[in-house]
């Protein structure tokens, strides 16, 4: 079911999100939920909180090939190097802007199976795992924004900074 995705400045976004305790066919649903959310708007990542659920749970899908990637309870155990480009989120909508963040990341979850995983990522996955990491400590990616990136100049800006 695609879900209504809340809009700042919605209270519930700069919530701290609760540990899940147990992984049932609630969590499986709001899983399945997110995804189709996530799709729908043609989004790449999506946080419980973003639909009103406050619970340490998000979905990430960076390329349409790749695989969803459920995260349940995640925490980055490190991060190395240091990258800078742009995001933008759902529930701040025309909001673009550069970042910093690791190049490299190291996060432990629980999949949908209550396994408990180990991932390392890089690249622009790895930058989506710390900005959905931060939604569920209520930390939007705004507030650690370096620079405001109006829409009609992310392409110029992606051309100035990866045409080598
Ligand atoms: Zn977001």
């Amino acid at each position: 079911m695609i879900l209504p995705v809340l809009i700042m400045p919605d209270r519930r976004l700069k919530k701290r999100c609760y540990e899940v305790e147990e992984i049932n066919e609630e969590t499986w649903q709001l899983l399945d939920d997110l995804h189709e959310t996530m799709q729908a708007h043609d989004g790449i990542g999506i946080a419980a909180c973003q639909v009103g659920v406050l619970a340490q749970i998000c979905v990430i899908q960076v390329e349409e090939e790749d695989e969803v990637l459920e995260l349940i309870n995640p925490r980055i155990l490190y991060g190395t190097g240091e990258t800078l480009d742009i995001e933008g989120c759902l529930s701040l909508p025309e909001t673009y802007g550069t970042v910093k963040r690791f190049a490299e990341i190291t996060v432990e979850y629980y999949d949908r199976e209550g396994e408990l995983m180990e991932m390392t990522a890089s690249g622009y996955l790895a930058r989506c795992v710390q900005h959905e990491v931060d939604h569920l400590q209520g930390i939007l990616f705004t507030e650690k924004m370096v620079e405001a990136i109006p829409p009609e100049k992310i392409e110029e800006w992606m051309e100035e900074h990866f045409n080598d």
